[in-house]
């Protein structure tokens, strides 16, 4: 069924080729993590809530894979949060950002930025067209299926970078400052969840569950859940 979703939205041009080989690789990330979301992840998705939650101005970012899959998911985060979403591609056209932009408004999404007026200068491709009101001046990020070089480069322009990726060795994983090493299908709907639950914590609380997080724990734990697993079957 998940396949289906990205060959559908390959069909309608929200989807690269490109986009179904980084699925590949996330399908057998996701093999040997025994398809579940694990504790390491949990922990990350509840810090990354709460770390959007005390953010000025969180952003989520969204590409073609991450649409076809999760669209609706997204939209309700957005909500919950009160986060817009932005568009933003690697293989960048204006009618592809747009029909994106269109998907997610038709699965609910109500806060939408897909105007590509803005640059950020140091990144070579097109990722680099963003939204003045959203990538361009947020202090956080939500991404998934991000490229490296991105994730590097937002981090040294002072953003917080929050990483969906099912690979805990890419360098996006290892750049992030929140890395949830989980399948988007499952960590989306989950962070919208802990959104919901969390809504009524303190200020406080959701300082000391940002800051009680370690991004190299969960790196760690995720080889180590990998090993275990694999050696276990
Ligand atoms: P990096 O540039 O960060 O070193 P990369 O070049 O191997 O990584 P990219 O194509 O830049 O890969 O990024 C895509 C990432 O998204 C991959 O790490 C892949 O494992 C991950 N991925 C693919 N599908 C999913 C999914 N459904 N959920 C979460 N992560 C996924
Ligand atoms: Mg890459």
């Amino acid at each position: 069924m998940v396949r289906e979703k990205l060959v559908k939205g390959f069909r309608e041009g929200i989807v690269v080729p490109e986009g179904l080989i980084a699925h590949g690789r996330g399908e057998a990330f996701d093999y040997i993590l025994g398809e579940k979301s694990r504790d390491f992840a949990l922990r990350a998705e509840r810090a990354a809530v709460a770390l959007m939650m005390l953010s000025r101005k969180p952003v989520i970012s969204v590409n073609g894979n991450a649409a076809a899959l999760v669209a609706k998911e997204l939209s309700e985060l957005s909500d919950v949060l009160k986060v817009p979403v932005e568009v933003n591609v690697f293989h960048w056209s204006r009618e592809r950002v747009e029909r994106i932009a269109e998907w997610l408004k038709e699965n609910g999404c109500k806060n939408v930025l897909y105007a590509g007026d803005a640059v950020i200068e140091e990144i070579e491709h097109c990722r680099r067209i963003v939204d003045k009101r959203g990538i361009y001046s947020a202090d956080t990020v939500l991404v998934m299926l991000e490229d490296g070089d991105r994730c590097e480069i937002l981090r040294r322009s002072g953003k917080k970078v929050i990483a969906v990726d099912l690979n805990p060795l890419s360098r996006t994983s290892k750049m992030a400052d929140i890395t949830v090493v989980n399948n988007v299908t499952r960590a989306i709907p989950e962070m919208v969840k802990f959104a919901k639950e969390m809504k009524s914590c303190s200020r406080d609380e959701l300082k000391e569950l940002v800051n009680s997080y370690s991004n190299e724990s969960t790196i760690r734990e995720a080889l180590k859940a990998i090993a275990d697993y694999v050696l276990s079957v």
